[in-house]
């Protein structure tokens, strides 16, 4: 409940304009709640109407995206791209292709981006972008053309001190390819920070695959050392999702002690009592992109079930949600609860809905919210942006540990915020305000812009 009556006047005035986007509301709303335990000593904010402003991209572009299928039938998407605050640095964040995506997805993913990348300590400002495209199912050639369509209007509105985009749910390595080919086509210029994830032999960093998992996983051994004296040791895991940020969550986690014991896709979980194998699962969706269900039809011992809600109802110690947003509701928390989990880490942006994260927290789990777990991925994306500008690569075990530096150092600007904040080791809170003060500052050096 907000109290306090700037925070108060804003969030309805947000809810008046934007009403209809319930997925940014929720953003703006977990936000606004953290904020009630510092705005007191900030009178500057309200004089300056800084959160007026903060609530409001600096730009959002919508357009048409048209495009031949293989059968010369011509399909039309919506593409777009919310620029939302630029005060740290460029705009960055990913690019989303999946028929959920509309301007609430989009505003609410941008909105996280920006406390997100002021958490990497890095120069990027917020932004994100997408369209309802969805490449399952359509053939290399297929993406190829939508790509280069949605590009043919992006590149006028991005480049690589304005808007740096990356991947996202159903962008990876071959659209970024795709994108990248006809940017570059167009500007007539290789300018190699414009998009990152990028592939190796052009411009692309070393573990940038690897980053958000990794990364999800590196802020987590800190949390459980320093709040439990814990660790992945023996621990048994749910990584929900099987994509990008899911696979290698699990391989680290692996790689740590634990064992995971369930993964899922949109249509539902396996459980492997015997710990995911994890060659299987990255052939099955790498190299075949086919559905989880194949795992336990060529893993004996392992179960199918369809839904993938269900997947928290298998007991484990830790949980990370790596699919999508509001994947885990009550009832999955409850579940949990009642398992005996003892923490949940996100990799994915707001999978929990806030009444999942009431119960997460109330019933004393660990919780850490994915713009501080999950900023490994746009963290190395920096560091990829990095070696662009002074024409080198790094090795990778080189962003391996500038990622791990940066994991580490963002558990403790979380926790440091929380102990300022009265509620010592509270990841959520410490996230908010530890990524808001730094913008807030920026944008208050920089005028009424
Ligand atoms: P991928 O497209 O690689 O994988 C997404 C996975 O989630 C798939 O297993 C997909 O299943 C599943 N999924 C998608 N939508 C839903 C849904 N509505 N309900 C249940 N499952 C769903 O995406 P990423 O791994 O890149 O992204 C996962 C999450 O992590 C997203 O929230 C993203 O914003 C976040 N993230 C990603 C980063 C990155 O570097 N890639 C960085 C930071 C955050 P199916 O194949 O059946 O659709």
């Amino acid at each position: 409940m907000l109290t306090n009556e700037y925070l108060k006047r804003v969030y309805e005035g947000v809810e008046k304009r934007d009403g209809h986007e319930p997925e940014f509301l929720q953003a703006v709303r977990e936000v606004f709640e953290s904020l009630e335990l510092v705005i007191d000593k900030h009178p500057e904010w309200e004089e300056n109407s800084l959160l007026e402003r903060f609530v409001e991209p600096e730009r959002v572009v919508e357009f048409r995206v048209p495009w031949v299928d293989d059968n010369g039938k011509v399909q039309v998407n919506r593409g777009y791209r919310v620029q939302f605050n630029s005060a740290i640095g460029p705009y960055k964040g990913g690019l989303r292709f999946h028929p959920s995506v509309n301007l609430s997805v989009i505003k609410f993913l941008g909105f996280e981006q920006i406390l997100k990348n002021s958490l990497t300590t890095l120069p990027m400002g917020g932004g994100k972008g997408g369209s309802d495209f969805d490449p399952k199912g359509k053939s290399d050639g297929e993406v190829m053309r939508f790509c280069q369509s949605f590009m043919t209007e992006l590149y006028r509105h991005i480049g690589q001190f304005t808007d740096t985009p990356a991947g996202d749910i159903g962008v990876g390595a071959r659209e970024i390819g795709y994108m990248f080919g006809q940017y570059k086509r167009i500007v007539d210029r290789f300018e190699g920070g414009v998009l990152t994830g990028k592939g190796i032999p052009y411009g692309g960093s070393l573990a940038r695959t690897q980053a958000t998992g990794f990364g999800v996983c590196y802020f987590s051994v800190e949390a459980l050392k320093h709040l439990r004296n814990d660790s992945y040791e023996g621990k048994t895991v749910i990584v929900s999702g099987s994509g990008n940020v899911a696979q290698y969550c699990a391989q680290k986690v692996t790689a740590f002690g634990g064992k995971v014991v369930a993964m899922s896709d949109s249509k539902g979980y396996v459980y492997d009592p015997n710990g995911i194998n994890l060659d299987v699962l990255f052939d099955i969706k790498q190299r075949r992109r086919a559905r989880i269900s194949v795992y336990a039809d060529e893993v004996p011992g392992s179960e199918y079930h369809e839904g993938c809600k269900n997947i928290w109802n298998v007991k484990c110690d830790i949980a990370h949600p790596c699919a999508s947003q509001n994947e885990m509701d009550a009832e999955g928390a409850q579940a949990l609860v009642d398992n005996g989990c003892m923490a949940v880490f996100e990799g994915a942006n707001m999978p929990l809905t806030p009444e999942a994260i009431e119960i997460v927290k109330s019933n004393g789990l660990l919780y850490s919210p994915g713009k501080a777990s999950n900023a490994g991925g746009v963290a190395t994306s920096g560091l990829e942006m990095s070696q662009n500008s002074i024409r080198m690569s790094w090795s990778f075990d080189e962003v391996d540990e500038k990622l791990h530096g940066i994991m580490k150092n963002i558990y403790k600007a979380c926790y440091d915020a929380s102990v300022e904040c009265g509620r010592p080791g509270d990841l959520m809170l410490g996230a908010n305000v530890a990524g808001f003060l730094k913008v807030a500052n920026a944008m208050l050096a920089q005028g009424v812009v």
